[in-house]
């Protein structure tokens, strides 16, 4: 089975708000083993709407349409999609009643208007909302030769995955053979993406059955690998075989194949280590502080740590001397080391990480460029220094530098 979801509402082409009501949908129809083929969004005008759903009504096999089923002028998903399939509309008497009775409870006069939201295409069965005024619609049947299954649902997110689940979910599944997913998503840090693609093409290929997403974001790739099958078990079991033989490929850049975010399994480490982590970030203000102390948990391992952003502080609170920065500017490989050293010192922690570079967009040299930025992990005996130039914009940039430290802390810890 194909679907083909209709997300309608003139909001949604606006750059205010977004559908992610078919995200959730996809999910969840992936799960059933039903996959999309097209996605439309239409804003709230008749005739655009009446070309887009003859046009989704004449591909998919299950097809959604979803928002404007309210009360007012612009919902007019229940008038279209009745048009394109030739079928009446007619009122529902007890949903009508019960619409009132809504109205009553709250002590509003229902206007006439409402009332649409209780008319129903012919031979469509009513999806009940319990958290809104316009029940879902389900109608199953021939058209134009073909099997098809249509679904109006509610436009609000909450309303839409709960008629969604309660009263489509088993429905579906009655519709469609047996059929299971089975995933596993492997995480890289800090290599190029065509590098990654380069290593692990000539591996999934081997694999054509197995559906292979790579998304590229800074400093980390994640390989979302999926196979659908009649059989869990069957799919699991070649989805865990070929995330082994990229794992075996990717080595050591392979941070997670469950799931785990970078600063997880930072924390992971950390733990096992039973070492403890302190920080003196200056171009990334916070950012390393604020991921690593997203992990619950985290107070066990990470001690604290200061943003030393000007050179002032730099010596105040890390301890950096005043000469090192003179002598070599706070964008430096010294001056990275030294902030790394001296907050782990303060801080009495086994590991400290120092963060300077030059964010961007203003700031740059010649010498030191925009995306510039060294990272230091020092620990007992040792500190590493590693020199990067980001690409990208301000917040890449200090992404990048975000991820490149946890990454240091994680390599050193493995
Ligand atoms: P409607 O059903 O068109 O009256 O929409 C009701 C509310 O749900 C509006 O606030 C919409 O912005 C929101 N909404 C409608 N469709 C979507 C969608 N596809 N994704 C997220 N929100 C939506
Ligand atoms: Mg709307």
């Amino acid at each position: 089975m194909k679907a083909e979801i209709v997300a309608i509402g003139s909001e949604l082409l606006t750059p205010f708000r977004q559908d992610t009501n078919s995200l959730y949908l996809t999910e969840k129809l992936n799960q059933l083993g039903v996959e999309v083929i097209f996605k439309t969004i239409v804003g709230d005008n008749r005739q655009h709407l009446l070309s887009a759903a003859e046009m989704a009504l004449s591909r998919g096999d299950l097809v959604i349409f979803m928002g404007g089923l309210g009360p007012t002028e612009d919902d007019l998903t229940r008038e279209a999609v009745a048009e394109v399939l030739g079928l009446q509309l007619h009122r529902d008497d007890e949903l009508l009643a019960k619409l009132e009775k809504r109205f009553a409870k709250h002590r509003i006069k229902m206007s006439p208007n409402n009332a649409k939201q209780a008319d129903i295409l012919a031979g469509a069965v009513v999806l009940p909302n319990s958290l809104g005024t316009a029940p879902g619609q389900w109608l199953a049947g021939n058209f134009d030769d073909q099997e098809k299954i249509v679904l109006l649902l509610p436009g609000p997110p909450h309303e839409l995955k709960r008629v969604f689940e309660e009263e489509c979910m088993a429905r579906l599944r009655a519709k469609l053979p047996p059929s299971f997913i089975a995933t596993r998503v492997l995480k890289v840090a800090m290599m190029p993406e065509s590098e990654c693609d380069a290593r692990v093409a000539p591996i999934y290929k081997g694999y054509p059955d197995v559906e292979t997403t790579i998304l590229a974001g800074a400093g980390e790739i994640q390989l979302h690998l999926k196979m659908q099958s009649n059989s869990l078990e069957a799919a699991q079991e070649k989805v865990d075989r070929l995330a082994g033989e990229i794992e075996d490929e990717l080595g050591d850049f392979v941070f997670s194949s469950r799931g785990e975010s970078l600063e997880q399994i930072v924390g992971y480490y950390l733990q096992m280590r039973n070492a403890t982590l302190a920080v003196a970030e200056s171009c990334t203000g916070g950012l390393l502080t604020e991921r690593i102390t997203s992990v619950s948990g985290s107070s066990r391992y990470f001690l604290g740590g200061a943003v030393v952003y000007s050179n002032d502080l730099k010596t105040d609170f890390a301890d950096v001397p005043a000469e090192l920065i003179e002598k070599h500017g706070a964008v430096s490989k010294q001056v990275a080391a030294a902030l790394a050293g001296g907050i782990r010192k303060r801080c009495k922690a086994a590991l400290g990480i120092g963060i300077t570079g030059v964010a961007g967009p203003t700031g740059g040299t010649e010498e030191k460029p925009v995306g510039l930025v060294f990272h230091a992990l020092a620990g007992e005996g040792s500190t590493d220094v590693v020199e990067r130039t980001f690409p990208g914009d301000r917040k890449r940039i200090r992404w990048f530098a975000s991820q490149q430290a946890l990454d240091m802390v994680r390599r050193k810890l493995v």
